[in-house]
This record gives C-alpha cells, sequence and structure tokens, in this order.
C-alpha cells in the first residue's frame, strides 16, 4: 500500500524508556509505521543542551534503541538512526540560524523554562534549540510531525524558519512541516502528581523486571480522599486507573470503577490487579529487548544502516540548500 507521506520525530537518548516515554510517544511511532515512511532519530546533540556530563550517553543511546526496537519499530521500512552520524544537520543548522532573529528564540516560552531549569548552564545549544530541531524535520523533507498540542509553537516555529529561508534565498527547496496532532496523553508517575519522568524518580521502566515493576505499582498514589480500606474512591482521580484502562481487559476496568466506588475493591488489590496486567501486557516487549541485548552488533548494524540511509537523504537536500545559498 503507498504510504500517505514522511512522518519525523525526534527522541532523547534519556536511557531506558518509561511509560510515560512509551505512552507518549514510541507506541504513536509504532502505529504511523503502517501509514507513513518514518524517519525517526536519537537526538544525541540535542541532549548536549542539558546534559554537561556526557559518560552514559553512549550506553543510553544504545538502551533506548534497545526500546524502540523491541516495542515495534521495524527498521527495514523505517528510518532509525542516531542524529550525530548524519552531521549534515549541523550544517543546516549554522545556515538556518542566519534566517532566524535571536529575539524570536529567547522569546519563546520554551527556552524561558529552559533557562529555570538549568539556570546554571544557559549555553548558546539552549538557545538554538528550535533552530536544530527545524533542522532535524527538514533535512529529511519531512511532510508531517506527530507533535501534542504543548509543543505545537515549536512546529509553527520550525515553519515560520523554512517560510524565511525559502523567501530570502528565493527558493521552494525546504518543506514547511505540517502538524499530525497526536493525542499525547500526559502520564502521571507513582506520585500522582507530576509527569512521570526520570529526573523525579516517579517512572515504571518499561524493562523492569516483573517483580521491580510490581513494587513500583505498589508505591503508586491513589485517590487521595480515599483514606481506609471502607471509603469509597474516585476512579476519576487516580492515576492507576488511568493506567488500567490502557492495559487491563475492559471487563476488568468496568469493575473496578463500580466497586472501587462503593469501597467494594480495596487500592491494595486493585493495583495487584494493576500490576499483573502490566507484567502480562509488556511479557512480549521484554523477551524481544532481552533477544536484541544479546546482539549488540546487530543493534549497532541496524543504527549504522539507519545513518546510512539518512545521510543519502540528507546529503541531497543540502546539495540544493548550498545551491540555493549560491555557497561557492
Ligand atoms: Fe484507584 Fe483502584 Fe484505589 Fe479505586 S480502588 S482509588 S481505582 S487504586
Amino acid at each position: 500500500m503507498a504510504k500517505k507521506g514522511r512522518v519525523f520525530s525526534g527522541i532523547r537518548p534519556t536511557g531506558r524508556a518509561h511509560l510515560g516515554n512509551y505512552l507518549g510517544a514510541i507506541k504513536n511511532y509504532v502505529a504511523l509505521q503502517d501509514n507513513y515512511d518514518c524517519v525517526y532519530c536519537i537526538v544525541d546533540i540535542h541532549a548536549l543542551t542539558t546534559v554537561e556530563d556526557t559518560l552514559n550517553l553512549k550506553q543510553n543511546t544504545h538502551e533506548m534503541t534497545l526500546d524502540l526496537l523491541a516495542a515495534g519499530i521495524r527498521p527495514e521500512e523505517t528510518i532509525l538512526f542516531v542524529q550525530s552520524h548524519v552531521p549534515q544537520v549541523t550544517e543546516l543548522h549554522t545556515i538556518l540560524s542566519m534566517v532566524t532573529p535571536l529575539g524570536k528564540l529567547t522569546d519563546l516560552p520554551t527556552f524561558k523554562d529552559m533557562v529555570r531549569q538549568h539556570p546554571n548552564n544557559v549555553n548558546y545549544g539552549l538557545v538554538g534549540y528550535p533552530v536544530l530541531m527545524t533542522a532535524d524535520i527538514v533535512l529529511y523533507k519531512s511532510d508531517l510531525v506527530p507533535v501534542g498540542v504543548d509543543q505545537a509553537p515549536h512546529l509553527e516555529f520550525a515553519r515560520e524558519t523554512v517560510r524565511s529561508f525559502n523567501h530570502r534565498y528565493q527558493t521552494k527547496v525546504l518543506i514547511e512541516p505540517q502538524m499530525k496532532s497526536a493525542e499525547v496523553p500526559k502520564v502521571l508517575g507513582i506520585d500522582g502528581k507530576e509527569k512521570m519522568s526520570k529526573s523525579l524518580d516517579n517512572h515504571i521502566e518499561l524493562a523492569a523486571t516483573p517483580e521491580e515493576t510490581r513494587q513500583r505499582v505498589m508505591q503508586m498514589v491513589t485517590d487521595p480522599q480515599r483514606i481506609k480500606r471502607s471509603d469509597p474512591g474516585n476512579p476519576d482521580v487516580c492515576n492507576v486507573f488511568t493506567l488500567h484502562k490502557v492495559f487491563t481487559p475492559k471487563e476488568d476496568v468496568e469493575m473496578i470503577n463500580v466497586e472501587c466506588r462503593k469501597a467494594g475493591i480495596g487500592c491494595v488489590d486493585c493495583k495487584k490487579r494493576f500490576a499483573e496486567n502490566l507484567n502480562i501486557a509488556l511479557e512480549p516487549f521484554r523477551a524481544k529487548r532481552a533477544e536484541l541485548a544479546a546482539k549488540p552488533d546487530l543493534v549497532a548494524a541496524t543504527l549504522n544502516d539507519g545513518a546510512r540511509r539518512a545521510r543519502a537523504i540528507a546529503e541531497k537536500t543540502m546539495e540544493e540548500v548550498r545551491a540555493a545559498v549560491q555557497l561557492p
């Protein structure tokens, strides 16, 4: 079946993926492969903007690759590669930075957030982050970028940058990417308050053992108003219930929804059921991951092949870009 266009997305090499990464991005990456040509990039250069100690960058990239492949990325059709393996992206970044007003970058809310989060590391790369992101997208002539509503300003920035470039150099070389709205669920951590994240240590890793998973699940915060076992609960405000809806068979979800409200089921039992269902759902992923982990050469070869295919597209784009800019 003919594919509908090219999708691009980048994911940070944060090491082993957690449920938030999976439900927020990876699951959608896998599904998009059915209808689109997909280009997925592990953005190690982006990581340098906030990571000062790069000691684990290589290992973290490897772990993320294992997770992506085990989750169902099909490298024989999808281009999966590491950002720094395609150096053309940094060349395009530099060229695009010439058509980007500095004030526009420092005005972006995401930049202000980053400054708040990393006050001691406000580097030049952090300011130019959206330009590098734009280079990532347009280098591969991507038609679509799956983004959640909160990332829409970034994509709009990329579109404006493309328009500025094409206008400045009177060309149509770069394609304005369209937003492919993705319903990105906000997955809360085991604290039930903050978004699931490694830095907050409130995450559940996909590759954790069943016992580790069970222990994390049993720590999950439930309906904060439910103090005693005999108190009726409210599944609508309970993070465990939100995740039950993803991993638990429908009839059981319905039963929990009813029983929780009349204290017919306790939170301990409810969490035990969730841990069991989560472990069942993750079993094939974990088996595939273990198989891949035993073949590091194969994983490296997969990334090399992805980079080779990505470079071929990137170099063609750069030839057009250099000609448009009239670089001698
Ligand atoms: Fe949440 Fe389940 Fe407890 Fe209800 S019984 S509050 S859904 S953990």
